[in-house]
C-alpha cells in the first residue's frame, strides 16, 4: 500500500478514490469507463445571500454534486455543517451512486452541502437559507433529475421547505422532489427509522454468519443522531445489548446493557444524553476501542483511521455513517479479520426507503408501515447476500466486493446506454 499523509488519509475524496481505483483495477474496468466513473458528472457551487435576524446580510456557499445519472435520477442527502467542502460533497455523491447500485434501486448519486453552523442559526435563518439554496438549484433538481434528502443537520422540516420552494416555482405541488419529508406532506412511513433499521438488518445477517444471537451480542454506537439513535433503539428492542454510546460531548457505558427506552425518554426531555444515570460516563474516543461484538460508527467521516484501527476490539464493524473508515484503516482491519459491513451497504436502508417514498409520491398511494419495512428487509438482505457472495467468490474483503458489485452494475448500464456524442 502506498504511504499517504494523515491530511491525505482523511480527505474523503482520496478515501473514495483509493477504493474506486482498487475495485476498478480488480474488475479490469476499461480505462475510458474508469475516467467516466471516477469523477462527478456535474458540480454546482452557489453563493446564497441570506438576511439574518439581526438585519445583516450573510452569504453562504453551497454545493450540489451529481456524480452519476446512469441508472436513474441523481439521489442523495443535503448536509449543513461548518466543515463542508467540495471534495467531501464529491466523495459523498459518488458513494451515493455506489450505494444505490449495491441495493439495486434505480437512482444515480448526488450530494449537497452548505457551509454554515446550523446550531448558531435561528429557524427563520435556516428556512431562508434553505429556500434560497433550493431556488438557485431549481432547474437542476426535480423528481426525474435529482432528489435531495436529509443528511447531517437537516431533517423533515428542511425537506418540507425544499418541497414547498420547488413547488412554488413549478406552480404546483411536487412532493417527489425530495424524500425524508413529514408523513402528512408525502413522506413515507418508516423513513425516519429506515437507516437505523437497515443497519440492524445488516447486523442480523452478520451475526448469523458469525454464529451469534442478538442477546449474546454487545454493541457500541458512536453518534446519537437520527441514524445512531434509531439503530440503538431498534437493536435494543430486538434483544441486542447496547453497552456503549459515544457522542461528541461525552459517552455512556454500561456492561450490562443500557436501557434504551429510558435513555430515549431522557433525551426527549433534556435534549442530550449527558447526565443519564443508567450508565457510567465514558470517554467517546475510548468507547471506539472498547471491547464489543459490533461497533457502529454512525456520526461523521474519518473516525477509524491508521491512528486507532489497530486498537479496535470489535468482531463486526457496521458503518452507519458515510466514510467513517479511511482507506489506510481498511488494511489494518482486514489483517485483524474484522467483519466490515461497508457504509455503501450498511447505511443504505435510508436511501432505499427514500426510493419507496419517491415511488409512493409518484403513485399518490401510500403504503402501510409494515409493507415499507418488509420491502426494506427484502432489499437489504438481498444486497447483503450479494456482497458477501461476491467477496467469497472473488476473494476480496466486503468493502472491495461492494464497490466491485456497484461499479460493475453502473458500468454495465453505461455500456448498454452508450455514450451520447
Ligand atoms: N443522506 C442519506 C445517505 O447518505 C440518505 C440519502 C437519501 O435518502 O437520498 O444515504
Amino acid at each position: 500500500m502506498k504511504t499517504v499523509s494523515l491530511e491525505q488519509e482523511i480527505n474523503p475524496w482520496e478515501a473514495q478514490a483509493a477504493r474506486f481505483d482498487l475495485a476498478a483495477q480488480k474488475l479490469n474496468l476499461d480505462e475510458g469507463l474508469q475516467k467516466v466513473l471516477r469523477y462527478p458528472t456535474r458540480e454546482i457551487i452557489v453563493h446564497i445571500p441570506v438576511a439574518l435576524d439581526n438585519g445583516k446580510l450573510e452569504v453562504f456557499t453551497g454545493f450540489r454534486v451529481q456524480h452519476s445519472i446512469a441508472r436513474g435520477p441523481a439521489k442523495g442527502g443535503l448536509r449543513y455543517s461548518p466543515d463542508v467542502t467540495l471534495d467531501e460533497v464529491r466523495a459523498l455523491a459518488s458513494w451515493m451512486t455506489w450505494k444505490c447500485a449495491v441495493v439495486n434501486i434505480p437512482f444515480g448519486g448526488a450530494k449537497g452541502g452548505i457551509i454554515c453552523d446550523p446550531h448558531k442559526m435561528s429557524q427563520g435563518e435556516l428556512e431562508r437559507m434553505t429556500r434560497r439554496y433550493t431556488a438557485e438549484l431549481v432547474e437542476f433538481i426535480g423528481p426525474e433529475k435529482d432528489v435531495p434528502a436529509p443528511d447531517i443537520n437537516t431533517n423533515e422540516q428542511t425537506m418540507a421547505w425544499i418541497m414547498d420552494t420547488y413547488s412554488m416555482h413549478m406552480r404546483q405541488t411536487v412532493t417527489a422532489v425530495v424524500t425524508g419529508k413529514p408523513i402528512n406532506i408525502g413522506g413515507s412511513r418508516g423513513r425516519r427509522e429506515a437507516t437505523g433499521r437497515g443497519i440492524m438488518i445488516s447486523c442480523d445477517m452478520a451475526i448469523q454468519k458469525l454464529g451469534l444471537t442478538p442477546d449474546q451480542t454487545r454493541v457500541i454506537v458512536q453518534g446519537f443522531g437520527n441514524v445512531g439513535s434509531n439503530a440503538a433503539h431498534l437493536m435494543a428492542e430486538a434483544g441486542y445489548k447496547i453497552i456503549g454510546i459515544a457522542e461528541v460531548d461525552g459517552g455512556l457505558y454500561n456492561a450490562n446493557g443500557i436501557d434504551l427506552r429510558a435513555l430515549w425518554e431522557y433525551r426527549q426531555r433534556n435534549g442530550t444524553i449527558q447526565g443519564f444515570t443508567g450508565a457510567d460516563k465514558a470517554d467517546p474516543a475510548e468507547l471506539l476501542i472498547t471491547e464489543c461484538d459490533i461497533l457502529i460508527p454512525a456520526a461523521t467521516e474519518n473516525q477509524i483511521t491508521s491512528q486507532n484501527a489497530a486498537q479496535l476490539k470489535c468482531k463486526i464493524l457496521a458503518e452507519g455513517a458515510n466514510g467513517p473508515t479511511t482507506a489506510a484503516a481498511d488494511d489494518i482491519l482486514a489483517d485483524k479479520k474484522v467483519f466490515v459491513i461497508p457504509d455503501i451497504l450498511c447505511n443504505a436502508g435510508g436511501v432505499t426507503t427514500s426510493y419507496f417514498e419517491w415511488v409512493q409520491d409518484r403513485q399518490g398511494y401510500f403504503w402501510k408501515e409494515s409493507v415499507v419495512n418488509d420491502q426494506l428487509e427484502h432489499i437489504m438482505k438481498a444486497a447483503f447476500e450479494d456482497v458477501v457472495r461476491y467477496s467469497e467468490t472473488h476473494n476480496v474483503n466486503n468493502r472491495v466486493a461492494a464497490y466491485m458489485l456497484a461499479i460493475d452494475r453502473v458500468a454495465y448500464t453505461i455500456r448498454q446506454r452508450g455514450i451520447y456524442a
